[in-house]
């Protein structure tokens, strides 16, 4: 059983009358990388701010190895902590904003000095102490704030959105960086991000936030393969989702009746079929709906046409009605206003229930 490094029990939090955690519970093991991921204003940085000790919670409670929170101040609690904005002391060069918190806790200069430079050299910055914020770069900038924010060796590092103001190439580079230092520092890291791609890449586990509630969480693959929510599917990346109707284990499509295949547990009544760009494909154009051996033809209107690099990003109008992302390949020279068909694996769709409030995908695209 891994140690747990935070337990988050049953928090809510209301400003005023508006209330942003609606009882989140979460366990964090020791050593692991977790991203909260939710679109802004789900509570991310409200739920950051109530581990670091920022906020309280109204009620509900935090604990950090084993040692309930209530009470004590961030500076006790031994966590690192970076935001977007790097919030870096701007007349202190980057030798004293990294020893800020040295001296603090009152070590000795001889020892400040040893543990800034080796921090340097871990975020590849050495020989730049002496600089002052304004001569460096954004990504130099971060960096010095990520050295600040480890260089007192804490258990726990929280980051929000900290790549958020950086380009997206040096944000790519980062990740990276950031990743490899949480393999060789072994430190626990909860990272507040609304970007599906960097949560995906770099954590261990996401945490899918909705409105001050946790939608879903696993690890990346499960919550992009198997999303448990519309809104996770969604919210995770693009896709395709086909409207039906599920009675016991018969499933009644555009095109004709089937039985469920290997699918577990399937919801009653209107449900969605969804897959992800990946798990289509993009065929000749045809007349109609046609159900063979499990695979389902529908006929489709190309409504845009956006090339992504390897792929030709396609969002397109089902003759059911049903809109969608799907991906071609980038040498199929297709263009909008073009019909095609999709070829869908019924064996491969994820089947989610429609709940009255859901959003559907690609329908605000
Ligand atoms: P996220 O990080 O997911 O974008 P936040 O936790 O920042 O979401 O915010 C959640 C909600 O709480 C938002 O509606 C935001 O406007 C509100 N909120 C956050 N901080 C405060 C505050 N200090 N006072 C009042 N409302 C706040």
């Amino acid at each position: 059983m891994t140690a747990k490094a935070i337990k988050l029990d049953n928090i809510v939090k209301a400003y005023g009358t508006q209330k942003v955690l609606h009882g989140v519970g979460l366990d964090v093991a020791a050593g692991e990388f977790v991203s909260m991921l939710g679109p802004s204003g789900s509570g991310k940085t409200t739920m950051l701010k109530i581990i670091a000790g920022f906020e309280d919670p109204d009620s509900g409670s935090v604990s950090i190895g084993g040692r309930p929170m209530t009470g004590i101040v961030p500076e006790h609690r031994n966590i690192g902590v970076v935001f977007q904005n790097y919030s870096l002391f701007p007349h202190m060069d980057v030798a004293s904003n990294i020893g800020f918190p040295l001296r603090m806790r009152g070590m000795s200069k001889a020892m400040q000095k040893d543990r800034i430079s080796s921090v340097l050299s871990l975020v590849a910055l050495d020989g730049l102490g002496a600089r002052m914020p304004n001569e460096l770069s954004g990504g130099q900038q971060q960096r010095v704030a990520i050295a600040r924010a480890i260089v007192f060796e804490p258990d726990i590092l929280l980051m929000d959105e900290p790549l958020g103001a950086l380009d997206r190439r040096l944000r790519t580079d980062m990740q990276l960086e950031i990743k490899a230092l949480h393999e060789r520092l072994g430190i626990t890291i909860v990272y507040v991000t609304h970007d599906q791609e960097e949560a995906l890449s770099m954590s261990d586990r996401v945490v899918v936030f909705n409105k001050g509630r946790i939608e879903q969480v696993g690890h990346p693959r499960e919550v992009y393969r198997h999303p448990s929510s519309l809104f996770v599917a969604d919210f995770l990346g693009d896709s395709l989702a086909l409207s039906a109707h599920i009675n016991g284990t018969d499933i009644r499509l555009p095109g004709g009746l089937m039985t469920a295949g290997t699918q577990s547990e399937l919801p009653e009544g209107a449900v969605k079929l969804l897959w992800r760009p990946d798990q289509m494909e993009v065929a000749a154009p045809i007349d109609a709906v046609t159900l063979q051996e499990r695979r389902l033809s529908v006929p489709a209107k190309v409504l845009t046409a956006a090339y992504a690099g390897t792929v030709l990003r396609l969002r397109v109008e089902l003759s059911t009605g049903d809109i969608g992302i799907v991906a071609a390949s980038d040498r199929a020279n297709i263009a909008a206003g073009e019909s095609i068909s999709l070829v869908l694996d019924l064996d491969e769709a994820t089947i989610l229930p429609l709940a009255a409030s859901d959003d559907i995908p690609g329908a605000r695209r």
